[in-house]
């Protein structure tokens, strides 16, 4: 299969999995003013926020997702260290947000945001993608629902991951498998779900050792809370917003009065429903506009309401209730 392939700048080369793509080349030669000086240190792993490599917002379309899982990727380009990953992840952005030729016959279509949540360069820094809220996107036919998508920078059909990669993807495979309560089975690679050579076949090598080493140092939800702040411990204080050890509900349950909300927060599987009717209730007001958005806020205020009055009744069955809630929503989404 050919490697797709993006041209930004006359320097450097993105490549996005499975895809094969030639973009015309950026006549802007303001990337090169980005290059980072090769062999910068960089064992501190800690995830560079959208903010800081300069993201432009998402675009409409993106589906909210209920983490399952995780998927690894590798870029399928060299590695190319010389250039820094904020500039990479600003080509990224700029290729995955429009339309685009995948080979003679095939294109791609603009997708909302960077396909992948997370991107480890080839010197072991890491940058947040897409929120992880969100389904990534792909040009293999697969359900990409669900899955939390990571991206290691090399070709690794042809070379081998750095040191530096392999501890920052061990260090962020640790928190977000402890922050999202997730067996160290859940962790596949983009070749366990469609038909593709990716991650590559010197990483599927280093692979067990790799998940022998993140089982071991998982952090359980049922372990003692050593700190909280697993994400802080493993990956510094950049990465607090990004994975939540231990999520919190839509409102805050330090001022939760009523006996709903306090059900809802002292159940993890309802702070997730409750989480998750949020992103779609966002989601779907963002499809809307004019007088639609007001009826989805009524709606909205509705079924809290009704949640609110009926809760404790002995009919009334509150995990039912949410999930249908959120069936209603993510509909509005889809069908949009
Ligand atoms: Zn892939």
């Amino acid at each position: 299969m050919k490697k797709p392939i993006l041209f930004l700048g006359s320097k450097f080369v993105i490549l996005i999995c499975s895809l094969h793509l030639s973009v015309a080349e950026s006549t802007n030669g303001g990337d090169r003013a980005q290059f980072a000086p090769s062999g910068e240190p960089s064992l501190n792993a800690s995830i560079i926020p959208r903010e800081k490599w300069g993201a432009k917002p998402a675009l409409s379309g993106m589906q909210p997702q209920n983490v399952i899982g995780i998927i690894l990727h590798h870029t399928g380009v060299l590695k190319n260290p010389k250039v820094s990953i904020e500039a990479k992840m600003r080509g990224l952005q700029d290729f995955s947000q429009r339309p685009g030729q995948v080979s003679a016959i095939k294109t791609k279509p603009s997708w909302p945001d960077v396909p992948y949540h997370y991107y480890v360069d080839a010197n072991g820094r890491i940058a947040q993608g897409r929120d992880v809220h969100f389904a990534g996107d792909t040009n293999t036919s697969y359900d990409t629902n669900g899955y939390i998508q990571v991206v290691l920078e090399g070709d690794f059909e042809h070379e081998v991951p750095d040191d530096e990669q392999l501890t920052a993807l061990r260090n962020l495979l640790v928190a977000l498998i402890s922050s999202w309560n997730l067996a160290v089975e859940r962790i596949s690679v983009h070749k366990d779900h469609a038909p593709t050579d990716c991650p590559g076949r010197h990483f599927m090598q280093l692979l067990p050792a790799l998940l022998a080493e993140v089982a071991k140092q998982r952090v359980r939800s049922d372990d003692p809370p050593v700190s909280n702040d697993i994400c802080a411990q493993q990956l510094g204080p950049d990465c607090l917003p990004l994975v939540n050890p231990r999520p919190n509900p839509s409102f805050d349950c330090a001022t939760a009065r009523l006996p709903v909300e306090k059900a809802i927060c002292s159940d993890q599987e309802l702070v997730q429903l409750d989480l998750e009717i949020a992103v779609a209730y966002q989601a779907a007001l963002a499809t809307l506009d004019g007088d639609s958005v007001g009826a989805l806020r009524q709606q909205q205020r509705a079924f809290i309401a009704a949640r609110n009055r009926a809760f404790g009744q002995p009919n009334y069955q509150i995990k039912q209730e949410m999930e249908h809630r959120l069936m209603v929503l993510r509909a509005m989404i889809q069908t949009r």
